[in-house]
């Protein structure tokens, strides 16, 4: 067990009572496993045909399911490479289950990497609307954009933000936001030691003070009627329902939606603040010794007042026709159907295509400005491996499937090439999944499975 902070402990003690003591036992409980099943690439019904891992529902998310880390890695199984799940903390499916997003809206999920919300949100929205994925640490970006191209996600666009950066540009331009907030981890403390040991009681003030700006530069982002989700994986009021009632008090064009109930859910309590906001009893606790999950707070708030302003889209700078051209050429000779025409953008020799309706960019920090289609290189056309991962096989000439137990697989995914008589670009799939490029000559498929994703030997 890490060594918990003892200010803390009398902190929950006295705000727990009588729970206290349930509390206080799961932290001599290993940490809860689970994962959910990625709908963009498969059902959740051909999933559980699929897969040899040991699975328990989750209740409060379709898709999600507690799994056993003493018999099954399901993070080391090449489907997960080829991005049927993602593996997710199950009480951190909460928030974007309470977002509800639809297909066809734009929606900003405002504190994004790793993306485990990002990729559950893109499921729900099928492919369809925008969706803006802002991760302020450059470092953690590189882990969004991976999952998102290892889930086959084509709508979004990533961008490396400070919230007050965006909202002038986002003014009143969102469905849906989530603010899923940097928070003092105590949800984290059984599972990584050094979040207990950041932990402090100034910490929690200075969280609290960041978390209200963000929601600040949020609430502008939002238009009318749209629905914002704050969520934390702590569980001090100060950051919780502290933050709710200073935001409702300063933003009374706010007001609380309940939290959807689900089994096992807890309420927020208005008597752990200093000036009890009835209202925050919406919002949604998720306790480790009430259900299986390392815990949550929620809550969901709806903005019922404000201007309705029309959106300006953004132009971007035409791209020159060389680029086009080698994009074209590489679809007729290797896709059996081509990509729905979209708004091209190049970045250096990166070709993107932008989601409709889209605001300009110019003057934002921006890592992924939509679907990444490849290099437009002099003479050729090099394709993403977020393109392999976002189409189905069906839609590309030259497949090679395997099925999961092959040791080819395992050999492409360390990078070595395969022997095989085709020529040209091709799909390597696993069981019907695409996991990467390889191009295949004289005999050989070259490896084109990205080198930092390769497995080691
Ligand atoms: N939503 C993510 C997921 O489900 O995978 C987890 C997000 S994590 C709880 C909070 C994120 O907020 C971190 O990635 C952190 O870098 C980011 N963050 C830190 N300071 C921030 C700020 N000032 N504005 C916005 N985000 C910030």
């Amino acid at each position: 067990m890490n060594q918990l902070p003892p200010v803390f402990m009398e902190k929950m003690k006295s705000l727990l009572g009588e729970d206290f003591p349930a509390f206080k036992q799961t932290y001599h409980e290993a940490p809860i496993r689970s994962l959910r099943v990625n709908t963009l690439k498969v059902s959740k019904e051909k999933f559980l045909e699929l897969v040899p891992f040991q699975l328990d529902p989750i209740p409060w998310c379709a898709e999600g399911f507690y799994y056993n880390h003493d018999i099954d890695r399901p993070g080391k199984h090449v489907y997960h490479a080829a991005g049927l799940y993602y593996i997710q903390e199950a009480s951190a499916m909460s928030p974007a289950e309470a977002l509800q997003p639809q297909p066809g809206e734009k929606i900003l999920d405002l504190c994004a990497a790793p993306g485990g919300k990002t990729t559950q949100i893109a499921a729900k929205m099928n492919g369809e609307g925008i969706l803006v994925a802002n991760e302020v640490d450059a470092k953690r970006i590189k882990a969004l954009v991976e999952n998102l191209e290892r889930c086959g996600v084509t709508n979004a666009v990533v961008l490396n933000e400070y919230p007050e950066h965006l909202a002038p540009r986002f003014t009143d331009f969102f469905d849906r936001i989530l603010v899923d907030a940097p928070c003092s981890g105590e949800g984290m403390f059984r599972k990584d030691p050094a979040v207990c040991e950041r932990w402090s009681l100034r910490a929690v003030e200075k969280c609290a003070t960041l978390q209200l700006d963000i929601l600040y530069s949020a609430a502008q982002m939002l238009k009318v009627g749209g629905r914002l989700v704050y969520s934390t994986c702590t569980f001090n009021p100060v950051e919780n329902e502290q933050v709710i009632a200073t935001f409702l008090t300063n933003h009374p064009e706010f007001r609380l939606l309940p939290v959807p109930k689900q089994t096992h859910y807890q309420s927020g309590n208005p008597v752990w603040i200093p000036s009890p906001h009835n209202e925050v009893a919406k919002t949604a606790r998720l306790w480790p010794h009430r259900l299986r999950g390392e815990g949550h707070f929620v809550a969901v708030l709806e903005k019922t007042d404000g201007e309705v302003r029309k959106q300006k889209i953004g132009k971007f700078p035409p791209v020159h026709r060389d680029a086009k051209q080698l994009w074209s050429s590489f679809q007729k000779e290797n896709l059996t159907t081509e990509l729905p025409e979209g708004t091209f953008t190049l970045y250096g020799e990166h070709l993107y295509f932008v989601p409709d309706q889209l605001p300009s960019l110019r003057g934002l920090r921006v890592e992924r400005p939509g679907r990444y289609l490849g290099q437009a290189k002099k003479r050729h056309f090099l394709p993403s491996h977020a393109l392999a991962l976002s189409l189905k096989p069906s839609s590309v000439k030259q497949v090679i499937n395997f099925s999961s137990d092959q040791p080819e697989l395992s050999l492409y995914l360390q990078g070595e090439s395969l022997p095989f008589s085709g020529k040209g670009w091709t799909i390597i799939t696993v069981d019907g999944f695409p996991l990467g490029w390889g191009k295949a000559s004289n005999g050989l498929l070259k490896n084109h499975y990205p080198k930092k994703l390769r497995w080691d030997k």
